[in-house]
């Protein structure tokens, strides 16, 4: 077993999908990267293999699994060490899917939930705006009630799977006397006034589609309301620690996949007289490199596990979020540092897995406005 918290269903899981990875997605990373998407028939592909129904409730077609399967699955795409591809699944599957599965209607269950889990839909969730990114609070996206439905305007930025995906979870203020006063809606494609303004050009994440959308008086039904009216703050809240915890999760797998390859390549390239792995200050370097991956991965299971014995774990999984993406980072400066001029360039995967991690101590909550959420729970009692 890999760790203390595995069982042989998620030890299957793992390695179906390390395996998945080396055969689907290793071979085929670069081109995706060019192209700035990830074929739609991988994410079936997927989908077909029971990736996408880890976390759905048996009754709907999934395996009702718990956050622990979030992790092991996060942490095993990051093996592929194209962290583009990483997140575009996560977001279907970890960050937008739990919106419909927690609030969803039975109808909009039965409407949407197959294709989520074969693939034939990919999700996205629009909540960050040009002015409003980690303080949700303040989006200006607006609902107003019109007829049957509402009327949705506003901009949403950098939104992950929303150039080539089907269907939005929208966030719009629907109170504009109450700051939490949001709700969620269910946006699919091509509904009239909701466009694509933008496909966003990244540092990282190439082969990850990223929209600015624009919603200019788009009209949804009242059947479109996903959960409760005005509520949609608090029903988004309860999947913050999941989303958390998938970042760290992939970052771990990409973390490892660096060093794996920097212990490699130092252990063949020689220089001095020997190879670079002999030499004292690489080889400690990267054990403590080890060291580190190795206590920020048993910190993320042991966050996940408080969540699925029903203890609160928004402290320790804040912690290890600000902290762990950090270390992700620090770890892949050395690899690339021990690359030397190779590192540096575009055909090396260590060039790449430097990039894609950037983002880490941004999205989804940015390391500062982690430490608040751990410094709010540390005033003595
Ligand atoms: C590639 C990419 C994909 C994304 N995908 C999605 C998506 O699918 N859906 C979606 O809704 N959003 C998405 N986002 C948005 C992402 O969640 C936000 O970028 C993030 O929440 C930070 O918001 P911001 O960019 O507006 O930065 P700001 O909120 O303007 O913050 C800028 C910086 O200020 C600091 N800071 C912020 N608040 C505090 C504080 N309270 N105390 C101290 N320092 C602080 C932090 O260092 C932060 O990085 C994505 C972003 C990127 C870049």
């Amino acid at each position: 077993m890999r760790n203390a918290y595995m069982t042989d269903e998620l030890e299957a899981i793992y390695d179906q999908t390390v395996e998945f990875v080396a055969n689907e997605v290793h071979p085929h990373g670069n081109a995706w990267e060019e192209a700035g998407k990830v074929p739609r028939d991988v994410l079936r592909q997927m989908g077909a293999l029971g990736m996408f129904g880890l976390r759905v409730p048996e009754e709907h077609g999934g395996l009702g699994l718990g956050m622990l399967a979030s992790a092991t699955f996060s942490e095993a795409l990051g093996a592929s060490t194209f962290a583009g591809f990483d997140v575009t699944v996560l977001v279907h599957t970890d960050m937008a899917g739990p919106h419909l599965i927690n609030s969803g209607s039975p109808e909009q269950h039965a409407e949407w939930v197959p294709k989520m889990l074969s693939g034939d839909a990919i999700f996205s969730i629009g909540v960050s705006e040009p002015d409003a990114g980690s303080d949700v609070a303040g989006i200006r996206s607006s609902a107003v009630k019109d007829g049957d439905g509402w009327r949705i305007n506003g901009r949403k930025m950098f939104i992950t799977n929303a150039v080539y995906g089907d269907l939005t979870i929208v966030a719009a203020r629907t109170d504009p006397d109450n700051k939490y006063g949001i709700t969620m809606f269910l946006v699919p494609a091509g509904t009239e006034g909701f466009e694509v303004a933008t496909k966003l050009t990244k540092h990282g994440w190439l082969c990850s589609d990223t929209a600015e959308l624009v919603l200019d008086d788009v009209w949804v039904s009242d059947e479109q309301v996903l959960g409760t009216v005005h509520r949609g703050f608090y029903e988004t809240m309860k999947n913050f620690q999941n989303e958390r915890m998938v970042l760290v999760g992939m970052g771990v797998g990409a973390a490892q996949a660096a060093i794996d390859l920097t212990n490699a390549y130092t252990q063949e390239r020689k220089a001095f007289g020997g190879h670079l792995f002999d030499l004292g200050a690489i080889r400690q370097r990267m054990a403590m490199n080890q060291a580190k991956i190795d206590a920020v991965r048993a910190s993320m299971y042991h966050a996940a596990w408080m969540h699925d014995a029903g203890q609160d774990n928004v402290k320790a999984m804040s912690g290890v979020k600000a902290w762990g993406c950090e270390v992700v980072n620090e770890i892949m400066y050395d690899c690339l540092q021990f690359h030397g001029g190779m590192g540096y360039m575009r055909e090396s995967p260590i060039e790449r897995l430097v990039r894609d991690a950037r983002i880490l101590p941004i999205g989804g909550g940015a390391t500062e406005v982690m430490l608040e959420e751990v410094a709010k729970r540390s005033y003595a009692p």
